[in-house]
């Protein structure tokens, strides 16, 4: 992730990247805009006059009046001859017709701008200082009468007015103005224009595969935030389950045209869909994030740092790293920004691993105040530890221990040493063991579940680290006893095998001591399962006095 960083990939780039791979449906846009960037009249550096009258192909392009050094001018000069002449006809230039400096003659005349008005198809070429004729430069035939206007340039300017006159009325110069008038239309007219309707076709490639990519990325977001595999165990054509990205893609193809022409039709050829793809696009979401979170983070000006490691699937230690800061409506936002591989746990390598995380996302130790870990020696060691190598850096940024991880070892110590709570816990994973280890029992449970016309509950297992299931196990008990008293004496009554643990089952539950007990634990749990949740410290202590004074 961090390296597409560098590389400064946003989605933008992956397209462009992607069409060189496959196809070039994009290599045309940005000529096409790079075309008319270098052509804008905008782009030009000159005292700007319009002599445009509105009727002629200039689309109003601003002469220069002073110097004329523009790259675009130097190639529509009409001495360069008529190379791309028609192309720029198209892309709406007509005849060049500069103001500028007009050199005198020996007879002391010179060219005059007014003429561009008596003659529309009049061009000045600057750097022989010759008059041409632009309609039929671009669109006549070449005669030996008509040289002068069509190659060689037209100087004589004590005639000029009446040799203009006589070359617009000649039969030669007539034809090419039809032609000329009726490729103006063509132009102006995008229905019929050749080069607009593939401009237009282009454009509508690029924008339909832009399109289509889009939905491969909302895809992708929607199964990632559900928590979804993407893949399938077999994807190729004789599948019939091909995973759900593709399935998700598939089914989505029924309302939606495009994915229907990309995927299911392949009329496109590309359906950017390979697991390369999907990982280069997850990659690119992801970073997406962090940088939003990051920047958001850095406009908070200062953070906490939490982290704890653990082991992965594979068996690799990996450190989880949160960052906790107050956003600017002032609300405080915890974000998971990443795992990050463990090379070994001790003090110094994890310190390591927290400068590198802290580099990678261009953020400072100076801004930290706060970090939170558990109580290992590596995290919170005095002299080696990383809160107290990070403090060397940064005499602010406290270690507080983690509340979380505090609470936990609070509860365990609790469950284990206070008698009361050991007993209850051993009897409540003993139900859970009895009645869901067979689906006779199980099914003895619900029926009296539905007797009692109840909401269906399964009765939840303990686990030692994680608390919250403890209290969804006191819940269902508590909530479900009268069913459960009824289910084990049911049990106890008909089943031959095991009625013996049943009954025993049911004369510790039947207890004054473990139904007190199971009450007051259930309240317990239930806050301590609420604080687990909450962020702000002040609340947590609230609630546990309120919870301390109701007991
Ligand atoms: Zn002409």
């Amino acid at each position: 992730m961090g390296s597409m960083a560098k590389r400064g990939i946003n989605l933008d780039g992956f397209l462009k990247k992607q069409k060189r791979a496959e196809n070039d449906f994009d290599d045309y846009s940005e000529d096409y805009c790079e075309a008319d960037e270098t052509s804008s009249p905008g782009t030009s550096t000159s005292i700007d006059i319009d002599t445009n009258d509105g009727s002629s192909d200039n689309r109003g392009l601003n002469y220069n009046s002073a110097t004329i050094t523009g790259k675009l001018d130097e190639i529509r000069d009409p001495a360069k001859g008529t190379e791309g002449v028609a192309t720029r006809f198209y892309e709406g230039y007509g005849p060049y017709q500069p103001r500028c400096h007009y050199p005198l003659d020996s007879s002391g005349r010179h060219f005059c701008f007014q003429w561009y008005s008596q003659f529309d198809w009049l061009e000045y070429s600057p750097s022989v200082n010759k008059a041409f004729c632009f309609v039929c430069r671009v669109f006549g035939r070449t005669s030996k009468q008509h040289e002068a206007f069509v190659s060689t340039g037209f100087q004589k300017w004590k005639s000029a007015l009446e040799k203009f006159r006589a070359h617009q009325s000649s039969a030669a110069h007539k034809t090419a103005v039809l032609t000329w008038k009726t490729a103006q239309r063509t132009r102006n007219n995008p229905e019929t224009n050749v080069v607009t309707l593939v401009n237009y076709q282009k454009k509508k490639e690029v924008d339909e595969n832009r399109q289509y990519l889009k939905n491969i990325v909302e895809t992708l977001i929607f199964l990632g935030r559900q928590g979804i595999s993407l893949r399938g165990h077999c994807e190729n054509n004789e599948s019939l389950n091909k995973g759900n990205f593709l399935k998700l893609l598939a089914f989505r193809a029924k309302d939606n045209q495009l994915i229907n022409q990309f995927l299911i039709n392949k009329e496109k050829g590309v359906t950017y869909t390979s697991h390369g793809i999907q990982e280069e696009l997850l990659d690119i979401i992801g970073e997406n994030m962090t940088d939003s979170i990051i920047a958001e983070i850095k406009s908070a000006g200062a953070f906490a740092l939490i982290l704890d490691e653990s082991l992965d699937i594979s068996r690799h230690e990996q450190a989880a790293v949160v960052l906790r800061y107050v956003n600017p409506e002032f609300a405080i936002k915890e974000r998971f920004v990443g795992f990050f591989r463990a090379v070994q746990t001790d003090g110094e390598s994890l310190y390591q691993l927290v400068q590198g995380v802290l580099s990678k996302f261009k953020l400072s130790i100076d801004h930290i105040v706060a970090q939170c870990y558990d109580g290992a020696a590596n995290m919170r060691g005095i002299y080696k530890g990383v809160a107290a190598r990070i403090k060397k850096d940064n005499s602010k940024a406290i270690y507080i221990h983690c509340n979380g991880h505090i609470l936990n070892l609070v509860l365990v110590d609790a469950a284990k040493t206070v008698t009361a709570a050991r007993n209850t816990f051993g009897t409540v994973a003993e139900l859970h063991n009895f009645m869901e280890a067979s689906a006779k029992r199980h099914a003895v449970f619900e029926e009296m579940q539905k007797e009692s016309g109840s909401k269906m509950y399964t009765l939840k297992g303990l686990s030692d680290t994680r608390w919250a299931c403890r209290a969804e196990a006191l819940k269902i008990i508590v909530k479900r006893l009268d069913e459960l008293v009824m289910a084990l004496q049911k049990i106890a009554d008909e089943d031959p095998s095991c009625g013996a643990q049943a009954q025993s089952l049911l004369n510790s539950i039947c207890t004054f001591d473990f139904i007190f007990n199971l009450v007051v634990l259930n309240e317990v749990f239930s806050i301590t399962k609420y604080c687990q949740s909450i962020y702000n410290m002040l609340m947590c202590l609230y609630v546990l006095h309120g919870a301390k004074s109701m007991l």
